[in-house]
């Protein structure tokens, strides 16, 4: 884990660096400029560091963009990037639906904030909280008295949840036999799900507070796979339950609220519209409705999700927006509104869209593209731009999920949809599996990582590929982007076939790099020649021994003297692949049958014929454009027919495979 001390100052930069970040202007839709880091900024004394990226917050936003950014190469120093964040730990919180439904435990979501934070892409991890903003001056202050200046500033600490705005809310948490609980903490996630399964008879109300809070559909999912088990349980007609939400319907977006509303009438759920919890007394709720009235209803057990709102530093700081209090940003580009440098995204975000790891998904590669955009001066093409797109997987019974997709005006813009002409609206099995199984491990084999583009992941090639919207990724060709990312083995941004071909593939880290004493010899044929020490704790005392003669052979060969290295020990004309090779004769032989009859004349079936691969047939005797065309209408037509599980586990497995 890297965590710093508070004297720890990182090497300064040079205000070069800062200069760099000068006016840009893209023809159609342009991002602000950024002011140059004054000489203030930079400077530091006790306690005070610099970084060129500064990310408050190591949530699902920080660790998408902190990682994204480190693999671009644009910011190749040593802990150029830094995160600063108070908690040890990390939580995949999505899943505490799960949790709270007896599908994961709590523990097996939860990963430690150091290992990800580091993994390898230098980054500087702080364990402090920030306390307040000064944008005018490019720093930030600490709870533990840190200064920290910054080249850009990416604000990503999530929302504070306010349990004490209901009454009586805090105290019925935190006591077992009042049985109210809530999946919207880590504490009590688990808590949940013991009440669901003791209980047996009496009302059960679920509660959603005003907008803004994560999840807009967490709330419901957690009834319908209580009601799920109540009635495997042979319990629900025992069990009156209400759903109990200050919206006046079901969700947001008219198309899936529809269908839930059927839902809800069908299992006959009570539906409490525009009543928002103000209070919990004993086994009574109290409700507000929008026309002020006060409703109150008796329960044994309460599902409550707390009211929500941005954090009181952020609020409070010179970043908020007048009107909801979180960062004020253009809902394109993810900007500050009034510092240049200075972005944000996620929770924390004031982008009009529901507030869900989903949507980080689609932001996270927005930000990125244009802070780089800036702090490189790219002028070419137009900034990247965030359409407002989210997800919310609703869970409505074990074993089925309604997969919302959509982006700013609620209107609908679902992947599955678009790629296999099939309706989102519809619960499916096949869903269901993407949430409990593959989001979870998405998230923290790729999305932490820096590599996953949400629905982009699932159309585009991977890597940052991926995730870089193709006008901006045009422009990442540029000298100043492509001279630093080539110099290093980190990967930039290439959408284009040519970008693809000559970006150097990432590679993991040589060893022997770590060992001080291996000693390198270049030899004539360009390859390079390693002689590493022997173990400290050797087995074999003629390792040792040997170590003088490898040195003496392999310097010789450096030399030039290359005869002192033994010959290879199989010469590569005596391979015995080389004697089963096929005449001129049969291999145009292979070409006529293929030319004459291509659909029956397949390569298997000649590679089985002439005993050679189907890549060779293919190679030597390739089908023209129409017969070509023809067997891919066929594939398509196939397809088509083909069920909804089916193509979600081709797009899965895709997926899987751009990720390898
Ligand atoms: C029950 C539940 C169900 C959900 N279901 C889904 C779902 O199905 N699909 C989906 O996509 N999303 C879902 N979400 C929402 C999703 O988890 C959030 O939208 C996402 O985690 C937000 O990421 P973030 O980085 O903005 O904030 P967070 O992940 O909350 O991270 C904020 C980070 O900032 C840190 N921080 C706080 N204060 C400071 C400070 N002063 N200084 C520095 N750092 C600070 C915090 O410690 C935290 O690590 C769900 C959430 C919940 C709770």
């Amino acid at each position: 884990m890297i965590i710093s001390s508070a004297t720890t100052t990182t090497a300064r930069r040079s205000l070069a660096s800062a200069s760099r970040l000068g006016a840009l202007a893209g023809p159609s839709r342009s991002l602000a400029t950024p002011v140059s880091s004054s000489s203030s900024a930079l400077a530091g004394g006790s306690g005070s560091s610099q970084h060129r990226v500064l990310i408050v917050g190591g949530g699902a936003a920080g660790q998408a963009v902190s990682h994204q950014l480190a693999r671009t190469g644009a910011f190749p120093e040593h802990e150029d990037i830094a995160i600063i964040d108070p908690k040890s730990t990390h939580d995949y919180q999505p899943g505490w639906t799960l949790v709270g439904a007896g599908l994961k435990t709590k523990e097996e979501l939860r990963r430690n904030m150091g290992d990800l934070a580091g993994n390898g892409d230098g980054l500087k991890l702080y364990q402090d909280s920030v306390e307040s903003f000064d944008p005018e001056n490019n720093s930030i202050k600490t709870r533990d008295g840190r200064t920290i200046s910054y080249e850009h500033l990416v604000v990503v600490p999530g929302l504070a949840h306010f349990p004490e705005r209901i009454s009586g809310l805090p105290e019925a948490l935190a006591d077992p036999a009042s049985k109210v609980g809530s999946i919207y903490d880590y504490d009590s996630c688990d808590r949940v799900w013991e009440y669901i399964q003791d209980h047996k008879s009496g009302p059960a109300i679920f509660t959603q507070p005003p907008q803004p809070h994560k999840c807009a559909g967490a709330p419901q999912k957690i009834m319908w796979l209580a009601w799920n088990h109540w009635k495997d349980q042979g319990v629900r007609d025992s069990i009156p339950i209400s759903f109990a939400t200050a919206l006046p319907a079901m969700f947001s977006v008219p198309k899936y609220s529809a269908v839930l509303d059927d839902l809800r009438k069908e299992r006959d759920v009570e539906g409490l519209f525009g009543h928002n919890l103000t209070s919990i007394e004993g086994s009574t709720a109290t409700f507000t409705t929008t026309s002020g009235e006060k409703v109150t209803r008796p329960f044994n057990f309460l599902h409550a999700t707390p009211p929500q709102g941005p954090r009181a530093f952020v609020k409070d700081s010179p970043l908020a927006d007048a009107t909801s209090g979180f960062v004020s940003v253009d809902q394109s580009t993810t900007q500050h509104t009034k510092y240049p440098n200075v972005w944000s995204i996620g929770d924390s975000s004031s982008l009009p869209t529901s507030k869900t790891a989903a949507a980080i998904t689609a932001q996270a590669p927005v930000l990125v593209a244009n802070l780089i955009r800036s702090a490189l001066n790219i002028k070419d093409g137009e900034a990247a731009s965030y359409d407002g797109y989210t997800s919310c997987p609703l869970l409505t019974e074990y074993g089925k999920v309604l997969l919302a997709e959509f982006k700013y005006g609620a209107q609908v813009k679902e992947t599955f949809g678009q790629l296999f002409g099939f309706d989102q609206g519809k619960p499916s099995r096949a869903f269901y599996h993407l949430k409990k199984d593959f989001f979870p491990w998405v998230y923290y084999n790729s999305m932490v990582k820096g590599t996953w583009a949400g629905p982009k992941g699932f159309s585009m090639g991977g890597g940052l590929g991926a995730v870089a919207p193709k006008p901006t990724a045009r422009s990442f060709s540029s000298s100043a982007f492509s001279s630093s990312s080539h110099s290093g083995s980190r990967r930039a941004f290439s959408t284009t076939p040519r970008q693809q071909r000559d970006t150097p593939v990432r590679r993991a880290r040589d060893p022997l790099d770590k060992d001080p004493t291996a000693m390198r010899y270049p030899l004539p044929s360009g390859e390079t020649l390693i002689v590493r020490r022997a173990p400290a704790t050797g087995s074999s005392p003629g390792g040792n021994l040997l170590q003088p003669a490898l040195h003496e052979v392999a310097s010789a060969s450096a030399q030039g003297s290359g005869s002192v290295l033994p010959p290879p020990l199989s010469p590569r004309s005596s391979h015995p692949l080389r004697k089963s090779q096929l005449s001129p004769q049969q291999i145009s032989q292979i070409q006529s049958l293929r030319s004459s009859s291509p659909l029956s004349n397949t390569p298997r079936k000649l590679a089985r014929q002439f005993g050679c691969s189907e890549l060779f047939v293919r190679i030597v005797a390739p089908v023209d454009r129409v017969t070509k065309q023809f067997r891919e209408n066929q594939e398509q037509v196939r397809r088509q027919g083909e069920g909804v599980e089916r193509a979600v586990v081709r797009a899965e497995r895709r997926a899987r495979r751009e990720l390898w």
